[in-house]
């Protein structure tokens, strides 16, 4: 596998510059929270509220959401993500959104600090090279059924068009294991440090499925990678998705206690 422009390069690692003196890099692990979708504007305004109280810089919140069933909310699109500008804005929160269609990648990129793109588009190659003809970081999660060269292939496509700016996301993949969602790959994170330059982070609210395995499994993911995504909501049980894998308030509070102890105690 030859990776032209994202090849290891101890020395050349990237760091991905957020603005305001906000990186996602190997020097710390960066914390990114925020409900699965955008419910309305008051829920979002409030989340965010709660983030800057606990110091989180980076909120996550999608817009168009890729349901498995078509009956299934579908994401409030454009007016969700004007909903994510304004309360990122007014609580100084960088916003990462989910964009499914390359046709909105030039009309989003007004609203969003990072474009993430999900699991089930990790292949879409009209949509890595949309975003990587644009100049805003990427986050690209791993396919769940994508083997690691296959995501870092799908990370090559971006970097071609000249966007370098990649986070890569470990979220799970498929595995004959059912009692959680998705078998959290933690080794494919020290594998992606080590093929590539790129920060590295993961997302153990789809990677598990289950909330009570969310604070464990970011707690272990800590030690490796350079950043945790995780969903919460005020009132999970009565989230419109994934309610089951976001943690409450609390929750979330406790969660950030815990990955300072970890960040004070590995990168010191
Ligand atoms: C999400 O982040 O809400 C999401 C749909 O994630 P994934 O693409 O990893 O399933
Ligand atoms: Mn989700």
């Amino acid at each position: 596998m030859e990776l032209k422009l994202i090849k290891y390069d101890e020395h050349n690692l990237k760091s991905i510059d957020l603005g305001d003196g906000l990186k996602i890099d190997r020097n710390n692990i960066s914390l990114i929270a925020g409900p699965c979708s955008v419910e309305s504007k008051d829920q979002i305004l409030e989340v965010a509220e709660f983030l800057n109280k606990l110091n989180i810089k980076i909120m996550r919140g999608g817009a168009f959401k890729p349901r498995t069933s078509p009956y299934s909310f579908q994401g409030l699109g454009f007016e969700g993500l004007k909903y994510l500008r304004e309360a990122g804005d007014k609580y100084k929160l960088k916003i990462v959104s989910e964009i499914i269609d390359p046709r909105d990648v030039e009309t989003a990129h007004d609203y969003v600090d990072i474009y993430q793109i999900g699991s089930r588009n990790m292949q879409n190659f009209s949509l890595l090279k949309e975003i990587g003809a644009s100049d805003k970081p990427v986050l690209l999660k791993r396919g769940m059924n994508a083997t690691i060269s296959e995501w870092l292939m799908a990370a090559e496509y971006i970097a071609l068009e000249g966007n370098d700016n990649i986070i890569l996301c470990e979220r799970g993949i498929r595995t004959f294991e059912d009692y959680t969602r998705n078998t959290l790959d933690l080794t494919a994170v020290a594998v992606a440090k080590e093929l590539s330059r790129l920060p590295v982070i993961v997302d153990p609210s789809h990677g598990t499925g289950r909330r009570e395995l969310v604070i464990p499994m970011s707690k272990t993911a800590a030690v490796l990678a350079d950043g945790l995504i995780v969903e919460m909501h005020k009132n999970p049980d009565e989230a419109v998705s994934d309610g089951f894998q976001s943690l409450d308030f609390n929750q979330t509070k406790k969660l950030v206690d815990e990955i300072k102890k970890i960040n004070d105690c590995i990168r010191y």
